[in-house]
């Protein structure tokens, strides 16, 4: 079959890099794509919300099925799309439906989801331009520190915990008032602040069956220690050491499968991957959030991990076949380390020429922020390269990426250097 993948980050470059060892698949696309795609896939210059062009790009190529990585096509509503599109209708889409992607499009959705079908999360308010006095009265019954998220989507800048009360109050009114998040904070989520380790856990969801993924651990913060701005994230680990079977177990049976049946009970049409970003308060699992896609690093140690044929995956999700699968794990660890551009996830330049990639042998780079220039690797991102590596322990697996790094050079490059070390 031919295969679009949609997106151009590591995520996406992980994604080609294991449709491309399926025999199942003959021509792989990626749109727009990057240096890492482009080897394995045809990469076409077509943004990710550009739904006419994707479908004019599925037509000429006979494309069967497009795998989404981003959540922006998804809460767009590119997979309704297709279906209401009697040419492309055929077309298999890997990615929830509009109506199913507001639970990362929007927190208070989400909220609501989890407290309808007694998922454990946080107990939560969400206040409008309009009930702004209430939404003060409200902060002053909690205890800090204070959590406010804006409902809509904001590029990941869109939570702001807060220790005092004051100052909570003030951002709460430029949330709402003052429209600092635009649309996306027209409405506010406050929350009870969760005090514990977040970890993610990833499923894959035909509708009506589910498949777990092995968990994965982020570190999202720009410097060593959890310190410093938050960013998409600086490296990963999988699996996570202190998700013990027991903890697992509880996972699966008071947060996976409610989320699964709320899917059906609720109408929410799901054919993809759910990201469920969890918290262990005490021994206890607690969502702090779905996202509808995979995750970015996850992905680059999650997907190494699946022995499975992918393309049979996500045939059997599309089929609704997912029962029929066995999903088989490596028992390998597989950590990744990203290399960011200097200033990252403040201003940075792009451009800079990436040497040393064909010298690495005991990593798998997969390319984010990085495209081909005058044959040349050049970065275009802020995120430009995640160094995968497995080994029989998740520190031998680190080691291993730190060598590789050792091996490449672009100006200004950093990365943490502590990715791991608090396991
Ligand atoms: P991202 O896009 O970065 O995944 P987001 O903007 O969708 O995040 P959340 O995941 O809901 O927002 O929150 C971001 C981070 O804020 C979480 O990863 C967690 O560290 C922290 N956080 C969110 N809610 C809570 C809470 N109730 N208690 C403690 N920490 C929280």
């Amino acid at each position: 079959m031919n295969i679009l993948i949609l997106g151009s980050g590591g995520r996406e470059h992980t994604f080609a890099w294991k449709i491309a060892q399926s025999p199942l698949c003959q021509n792989l696309f990626v749109a727009p794509g990057n240096s890492g795609t482009a080897k394995i896939a045809t990469n076409v210059n077509i943004g990710v919300t550009d739904f006419e062009a994707i479908k004019t790009l599925v037509l000429n190529e006979n494309i069967d099925m497009v795998v989404v990585g981003p959540e922006d096509p998804l809460v767009k509503g590119v997979h309704d799309f297709f279906l209401n599109d009697a040419s492309v209708k055929h077309v298999s889409v890997i990615g929830p439906q509009q109506k199913a992607a507001e639970l990362e499009g929007s927190k208070e959705f989400a909220k609501e989801f989890m407290f309808r079908h007694n998922i454990p999360t946080a107990a939560y308010q969400s206040f409008t331009k309009d009930s702004v006095e209430k939404a003060y009265a409200f902060l002053e019954t909690l205890n800090p520190p204070y959590v406010l998220k804006a409902d809509g989507l904001a590029a990941g800048k869109g939570v702001v915990i807060l220790n005092d009360l004051d100052e909570a109050k003030a951002e709460l009114k430029s949330m709402l008032v003052d429209a600092k998040f635009g649309a996306a904070s027209t409405k506010v989520v406050i929350e009870e602040f969760l005090d514990g380790i977040e970890l993610s856990c990833f499923v894959l969801t035909d509708g009506k069956n589910y498949k777990i993924l092995p968990t994965a651990k982020d570190y999202k913060r720009i410097g060593e220690g959890d310190t410093g701005l938050n960013t998409g994230g600086m490296g990963a680990v999988s699996p996570v050491p202190f998700a013990t079977d027991e903890f697992l177990n509880k996972i699966e049976e008071r947060i996976v499968k409610p989320t699964i049946k709320g899917f059906k009970k609720d109408h929410l049409p799901y054919v993809g991957f759910v990201f469920i970003g969890l918290i262990k308060v005490g021994n206890d699992p607690k969502v702090i959030e779905y996202n509808v896609r995979m995750g970015d690093p996850e992905t680059e140690v999650v997907l190494p991990r699946l022995k499975n044929d992918f393309v049979e995956i996500l045939q059997a999700m599309a089929n609704q076949t997912l029962d029929k699968i066995n999903i088989e794990i490596d028992e390998r660890a597989a950590t990744t380390i990203m290399l960011v551009s200097g200033g990252y996830p403040e201003a940075y330049e792009k451009g800079k020429e990436i040497s040393g990639v064909e010298n690495i042998t005991d990593s798998i780079p997969f390319h984010a922020g990085a495209i081909i220039e005058n044959g040349k690797i050049v970065t275009s991102g802020g995120r430009v390269m995640a160094i995968t590596s497995y080994g029989n322990t998740y520190k031998e697996a680190i080691k291993k990426s730190y060598q590789s790094i050792e091996k490449l050079h672009f100006d200004k490059m950093n990365y943490r250097k502590d990715i791991g070390f608090d396991l």
